[in-house]
Order: structure tokens, then sequence, then C-alpha cells
């Protein structure tokens, strides 16, 4: 497993610790951006205020471990989620959201945002929002799996999936060592959201990335205490994305028609209701080099 380090990037007025794109890494099958923010202090009063902003190219799947936000997007969607539960959001070609914790439920804040890249096959398609208040949860010797995403040792998250992928949360308590089965077609990446835990022997810890290349069969997981971290695995993604703020791609000439479809009088986008501000889309520094 290699592993490399989380680096801190600031989302409203939160810091987070955003595991995915790396510079040399910049997807993990098809997941694109990994983002693990808190846990907040107990007895805070934090809460998720991301006002109305755009996205295209990829599906958004936000994890709450601890608190509660509610979605808003340019479909009409209105969806509060709690832990344990999974919103996923898919831009196709173009969506806006908002994303805000009610004022009289503020408090301690822990999860994870993540975003799929979509393929060439759906990524101009239309957008769609899921809400799946269940989902299957399976032992695994002495861990509790939950499949977000994806098909996992039996199992199938009913979600949607545009490429082959796995999405699964793992939690142990002093475990011993547990094998945990993977696709071998799959490249994989493993983030801790709480604790530690030995992945054949490597100690894992928050704010790092684990990576496992295509070819394994499986891992050895081992716990000394109480621990919860994400598996996130896939195909390798079909070609190489272009990333700028929110949008996913593959070319500059995309993120540029992006930005200014958001920023001028365009309806690609949509409009979303929620008591926050429109986000203004960063100009890219390349625009011009053109
Ligand atoms: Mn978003």
């Amino acid at each position: 497993m290699e592993i490399s380090p989380s680096r801190t990037a600031t989302v409203g007025d939160a810091q987070v610790r955003r595991a995915l794109p790396q510079r040399t890494r910049r997807t993990v099958g098809a997941w694109c951006f990994v983002d693990h923010f808190g846990p907040t202090p107990t007895g805070g009063d934090d809460g998720l205020g991301v006002g109305p902003h755009p996205h295209c190219g990829l599906s958004t799947v936000t994890w709450l471990v601890r608190g509660t936000a509610v979605h808003t997007d340019s479909l009409g969607s209105e969806q509060p989620l709690r832990p344990g539960q999974l919103n996923l959001m898919t831009a196709g070609s173009g969506i806006a959201h908002a994303e805000q914790t009610p004022s009289d439920q503020r408090g301690p804040m822990h999860g994870a945002q993540l975003w799929v890249a979509q393929p060439e096959s759906t990524r101009h398609g239309a957008p769609a929002f899921e809400h799946h208040g269940e989902l299957p949860t399976i032992g695994l010797g002495a861990l509790a799996a939950t499949v977000l995403v994806g098909h996992f040792d039996e199992v199938s998250s009913p979600a949607r999936a545009d490429t082959e992928l796995v999405g699964v949360e793992l939690l142990g308590d002093s475990s011993g060592p547990t094998e945990v089965p993977l696709d071998p077609r799959f490249e994989h990446a493993l983030v801790v959201l709480e604790g530690r835990v030995a992945v054949d022997g490597a100690q894992l810890g928050v704010g790092q990335l684990g990576h496992l290349p295509v070819g394994r069969e499986h891992l050895v997981a081992d716990t000394d205490g109480p621990a919860r971290w994400l598996l996130l695995g896939g195909v390798p993604f079909e070609a190489p994305v272009q990333m700028w703020w929110n949008f996913v791609g593959r070319t500059r000439d995309e993120m540029v028609a992006a930005v200014e479809d958001w920023n001028g009088p365009n309806e690609r986008f949509g409009t979303v209701r929620s008591e926050l501000e429109r986000i203004p889309a960063p100009v890219p520094p390349w625009r011009d080099r053109a």
C-alpha cells in the first residue's frame, strides 16, 4: 500500500482533509474527489452551509458520520440527510445545489463529501438526484461494512453507478486481523475517518490516503481500537479528467464554458431554492492563454 498525506483545504468556513485529487494521483477508479470534514467538537454549534453552486460531469456522494444537513437542488429536490444515509446527486451536463444544516439542528459534524467522475456515456446526460435512507450492511469477521455504492462481498447498494466501482464504510473495534475481499479489476483507496487501521501491517490514520493498485484479491485489516474508514475502488478511469472548481470534464475549454455558463445569464445549471448566497465560479488562470 502506498500512503500519501491529505492536504488541508477550506470549504466555506470549514477546514477539510482533501485526500483526492493529488498531484500524482487524480483518480482512483472513477473517484476523483475525497473531502473528510470534522469531527467538530462535541457540544459545538457547527453545520454545513454551502450556498448554491453548480456541478457537471460528476456524481456527489454525501456521507455523514454525525450531524445533519438538508440538500436542495435545481431539480426541486429537498432532502434531509442523516448519518448512515446516502445522498447521491448526478450532475450530467449540469445541476446546482446547496447543502445547509438547519439552524435548530446545528451541533457536532463529521462526514465526507466524495465525487465520482462520470464516463463519456453519461456525462452529457440529464441530472438526477437519489436519496437512500437504508443501505445494505454486512458483518465481515469482526468488522461491520455498509455498502454505499457498488457491489461488495455479495451485497449490492441500490445507488446508481455509472462505472464499475465500490464505496464501503468499514467499522471495527479491536477486531483482530480481518480479511476484506477486493475486486482484482479495481484499484482501491482507503481513507480513515476515525481511529487507525493497519492494512497488511502498515498503519493508516486520519489525514492520509492509502492506495492499492489493481490485482489485489483481498487486504487484511487490523484495528487496535475503534476505527472507521472508507474503502473506495473501481476500474481505472477511462480517461484523464480535467477538474476546475466544482466541474469535472476532459478539457480546459469545457471548464471555461462551465464557468461562463454559471457566472453569466444562462439556465444550464438551473436555480436552487436556498437562503444562502449563490457562489460565483472562480475564473481559471489559463482562460486567456489559449
Ligand atoms: Mn456541491
